[in-house]
């Protein structure tokens, strides 16, 4: 855990350095869960989005993207059931005043035994060697097999109480579980209570015709509220989808893990409109395909799992969770969720408009089921970014801190950089930069020995570094450094275009998809 919890600092304070994410408002000792992109997480966070949104819309002719307001009317969330059931269960600690949810104190407190399962295998794998059968010894050895036991009944139990609000069973499991307050080490509990995350505002100059608004917890409202002007306007022919990004804000009872939770964050959502009855079959379907996305980007196969779900939102018939490997461990990253007809029908009934799909094959009005895939941007930034740090002993026995971000969701592309301050290098370098800025986001430095410069652009995650020298004032090539593997070529400058182009380009990144 000490590790852990180290390696995520080291993340944190990475993201600050160099430029990715501050606190907001740090002059005034910041806001809690609220965070600002700077200039390198900007551009990390654009290429992330672009990403998507290529997958998404351009490279699917039945999806169409658009861009709804933050604001909605206010009855969309009775419709949607926010107002109503949009609540986390909260429990406070007498003797710590630390407020937390409920149903994750129990699932950490699984995900501690899920964690002895582990070491149970890697001690076996240790002690059989080649000849150790993962799937046998999770089937056949009796104490994994209980603490498998153990875990699922708990969130079984947990699950079924949530499910029927029997908040009263949630505090007797966590009080017959013996979970601790994380901070205090007290189990002096409070009840367990149901808290809104939506924040409200107001509409309006004047205090009596001001109307009462939320800040939207989630953008798939306004592609709801939406799906017929685009299906019309659109021509759309059942299935099709529509896609949005955009932000999202929940007043989030624990928020202590960077940009993991945060207040107000951006989500990445495709509404998928099928017609009932076909949902099992796309629901397999964007699991696979949103898998394949993740896949796409190289962050390795391991570090990631789908979790499918046994507590089932009020609008849902069958859930799943791709989660990541995040620095404290394996977390929900997307969610993709099949939610029949239930906001469309809802929004029907409260808004007395049909909202239905004309058929015009079978000639039959129908409302849609809807196939969800939902992902946090942020949460998506986190994974990248705390996947690519790592600290790596060189051969020479020294360490070098490298973001070794996937080339296309580089920020910047490649440093210029002369070898020294004169003789005519700064020019050829700033020549470089005039060609390559119209393609690439590239940028100059030519402050401290090179060496250095390399490891500070290693840090800042820039895949290529290109030096200029002497020799290049005489036969117009430079040499050009690999970031990941540090090694040195020398080309002309005439072929750096195509170096970088081939590296970065997302057409190149994407079509990986269709080999996995
Ligand atoms: P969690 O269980 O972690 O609270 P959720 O199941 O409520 O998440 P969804 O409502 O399914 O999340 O939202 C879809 C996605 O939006 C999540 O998979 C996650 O990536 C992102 N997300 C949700 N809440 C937050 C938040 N507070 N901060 C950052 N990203 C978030």
């Amino acid at each position: 855990m000490a590790k852990q919890e180290d390696d995520f600092k080291k993340v944190i304070s990475h993201a600050k350095e160099y430029g990715y994410v501050f606190q907001s408002s740090e002059i005034y000792d910041g806001l809690s869960a609220v965070y600002d992109y700077a200039q390198n997480g900007a551009e990390l966070k654009k290429n992330i989005r672009e990403y998507w949104w290529k997958a998404m819309v351009q490279l699917n002719d039945n999806i169409v993207g658009i861009d709804a307001a933050i604001f909605m009317h206010p009855t969309t969330w009775k419709a949607s059931g926010h107002v109503d059931a949009f609540n986390d269960p909260l429990i406070d600690n007498k003797d710590s005043k630390k407020r937390y949810r409920a149903d994750v104190l129990v699932e950490d407190h699984v995900a501690k035994i899920e964690a002895k399962i582990e070491k149970e295998v890697a001690k076996a794998a240790k002690r059989f060697g080649d000849k150790f059968d993962k799937e046998q010894f999770l089937a056949t050895n009796q104490r994994v097999v209980d603490y498998q036991e153990q875990a699922t009944a708990i969130l079984k139990r947990l699950g079924r109480s949530l499910e029927n609000e029997d908040l009263a069973d949630v505090k007797k499991l966590i009080e017959e579980l013996d979970i601790a307050c994380p901070m205090s080490g007290s189990k002096n509990w409070t009840e367990v209570k149901q808290f809104n995350l939506m924040f409200g505002t107001k509409l309006g100059a004047t205090a009596d015709s001001a109307m009462d608004l939320y800040l939207r917890p989630e953008t798939a409202q306004g592609i709801f509220v939406n799906f017929l002007n685009v299906q019309k306007t659109g021509r759309m022919k059942i299935p099709f989808g529509i896609a949005q990004t955009g932000k999202a804000f929940r007043n989030e009872i624990v928020a202590r893990q960077f940009i993991f939770r945060m207040r107000e964050f951006e989500q990445m959502e495709m509404q998928y409109f099928i017609k009932p009855g076909t949902q099992q079959e796309w629901y397999e379907k964007w699991k696979e395909n949103r898998m394949k996305w993740h896949l796409s980007l190289g962050l390795g196969e391991d570090n990631y799992r789908f979790h499918d779900h046994e507590k089932l939102a009020h609008y849902a018939d069958a859930a799943a969770d791709i989660e990541f490997r995040f620095p404290f461990g394996f977390k929900e990253l997307e969610g993709i969720h099949s939610r029949t007809d239930f906001d469309l029908s809802s929004h029907e009934k409260f808004s007395g408009k049909k909202l239905q799909y004309f058929d015009p094959e079978t000639r039959e009005s129908y409302v849609p089921y809807v196939l969800e895939t939902s992902i946090g941007l942020d949460r998506m930034f986190l994974a990248v970014f705390s996947n690519s740090l790592v600290e790596e002993e060189l051969e020479n026995g020294s360490t070098r801190t490298v973001l070794k971000l996937p080339a296309v969701l580089a920020p910047t592309k490649a440093a210029i950089l002369p070898l020294v301050k004169k003789d005519g290098l700064p020019e050829v370098a700033h020549e470089i930069i005039e060609d390559l800025k119209w393609d690439f986001n590239v940028t100059y430095d030519e402050k401290d020995a090179v060496g250095r410069r390399y490891r500070r652009q290693d840090a800042n995650g820039t895949p290529f570094c290109i030096t200029v020298d002497h020799q290049t004032l005489e036969d117009r090539t430079v040499t050009i450094r690999h970031r990941d593997s540090m090694e040195q070529e020398r080309v002309s400058i005439s072929s750096l275009k195509e170096i970088i182009h081939k590296a970065v380009d997302m057409k190149t990144w994407l079509m990986k998809m269709q080999k996995l």
